[in-house]
């Protein structure tokens, strides 16, 4: 078949006229599919279900250091699950601080804690006039969320294959202290799959900013999270602590990170880690509104996960599941949509989702038509802050949830309609 852009209009329009046929023929079906969400899937959730009989004694309850978990105490997290945490982390367990179920609610709350007290004795960020963010693009529509609700006015800053456009964010930051923090998500990005350059992470701890309260909000929610079984060809991620110790800017980042996609999604724990100031400002705040977090939670996840390695073996077995699933997606969109051409997508090594860039003007037409014929896809814009996507390109593909006959079936449906909106575009 020739490109799209090469057929005549004759052409194009009987090949429209064939492909609403088979959206017919798929619509007729009654299909529910989701690639919306990036959760796991059910036999994911199965390799989790030993943690749940960790503790089924009031011995199991007492920690390496004699406390009883069954009480409240210890704020900042068992120094066994700090002692995990540091590993997803890539820190030292003195700068980690465990926390509940979410590390979005340790963002949430970083962010509100700046918004309210300043940080490291600076100025309330409520206090100026307003603040701006930097969003690298696409991104988390979950990120976006917290500092929209907040009232933080995002500046969209392109991702590129290593990273955030540095050069524009150098530029933004070193003009303006109303800057006061970036988005990262640094290795396999949600949803473009970059890990960030050594020379993106340098940058970043380096770059003179105009804010000296400036934060990088690192979220390094799929560290572990590799698809590739061998570690050679596993992304590596420079340390941001290390870097911003060695640029002299030591307070300047608060790495965030969870076990939502290791264990349990919302049954896990969180953690964050930063400088050892910044960790005694957070836990006198945090103090004032929690008394302690799960310990019972945080000592079934060291038992069931016990170190690095017992950590890293339980992600080669998620590894396994997914990776059939990643194939499929690059296998379907190549066969269906690299002869039609106008469309690109990423070939993730790990993290949880494919981003598909679409002809421009056509992502909410593809999105709306999925939709119509049973398959639910995360909104179109939704990458973009205030979840307007100027280009109405991106769409995030989500492939974890559905078994693979599904995903088979939905991404049919997918490229179907990807075929259809371009068609439409261009006989418009
Ligand atoms: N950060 C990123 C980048 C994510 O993709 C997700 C889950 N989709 C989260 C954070 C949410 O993590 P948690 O469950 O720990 O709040």
């Amino acid at each position: 078949m020739a490109a799209f852009e090469q057929m005549d209009r004759a052409e194009l329009q009987s090949e429209l006229d064939r492909l609403k046929e088979e959206y017919a023929q798929f619509k007729a079906k009654g299909l529910s599919l989701n690639m919306a969400r990036g959760k796991p899937s059910a036999e994911q959730l199965d390799l989790s279900l030993p943690l749940l009989s960790c503790i089924s004694s009031a011995q199991d309850c007492i920690a390496e250091d004699g406390t009883d978990c069954r009480n409240y105490g210890v704020l900042d997290g068992l120094p066994e699950a700090k002692r995990l945490m540091a590993t997803m982390l890539d820190d030292a367990p003195e700068n980690v601080i465990v926390g509940g179920n979410s590390s979005l609610t340790l963002m949430g709350n970083a962010v509100a804690r700046c918004l309210d007290f300043g940080t490291l004795g600076s100025k309330p960020w409520a206090q100026y006039p307003g603040i701006k963010w930097i969003c690298p693009v696409p991104g988390y529509d979950r990120h976006f969320g917290i500092t929209e609700s907040f009232g933080i006015e995002m500046i969209p800053v392109k991702m590129n294959e290593n990273g955030p456009d540095m050069d524009e964010v150098e530029r933004i930051v070193a003009e303006d202290d109303s800057v006061k923090g970036i988005w990262c998500v640094p290795k396999y990005s949600n949803p473009g799959g970059v890990t960030y350059s050594k020379d993106v992470v340098r940058r970043l701890a380096t770059m003179p900013c105009a804010a000296n309260d400036f934060r990088i909000f690192w979220d390094n929610a799929y560290s572990v999270h590799h698809l590739n079984p061998f570690k050679a060809d596993q992304d590596q991620l420079l340390d941001i602590a290390e870097a911003c110790r060695e640029a002299s800017n030591p307070d300047r980042y608060f790495k965030f990170a969870s076990t939502s996609k290791v264990t349990l999604p919302g049954a896990g724990i969180s953690a964050i880690a930063a400088s050892p100031d910044n960790i005694a400002e957070i836990k006198k705040r945090m103090a004032t509104t929690v008394i302690s977090y799960d310990k019972l939670n945080q000592l079934r996840h060291v038992r069931f996960l016990k170190n690095a390695d017992g950590l890293a073996a339980h992600m080669e077995k998620h590894a396994d599941i997914l990776r059939p699933k990643f194939t499929l997606v690059e296998n379907e969109l190549t066969m269906g949509l690299s002869e039609v051409g106008g469309c690109t997508w990423t070939k993730p090594r790990g993290g949880y989702f494919v981003s598909f860039d679409a002809p421009e003007g056509c992502a909410k037409r593809i999105v709306q038509l999925a939709k119509e014929a049973g398959v639910t896809m995360t909104d179109a814009g939704a990458t973009w802050p205030y979840k307007h996507d100027p280009y109405d390109s991106n769409i995030r593909i989500a492939p974890t949830l559905p078994p693979l006959y599904e995903l088979r079936e939905a991404l049919n449906v997918f490229v179907c309609c990807v075929k259809i909106a371009y068609a439409e575009k261009l006989l418009a």
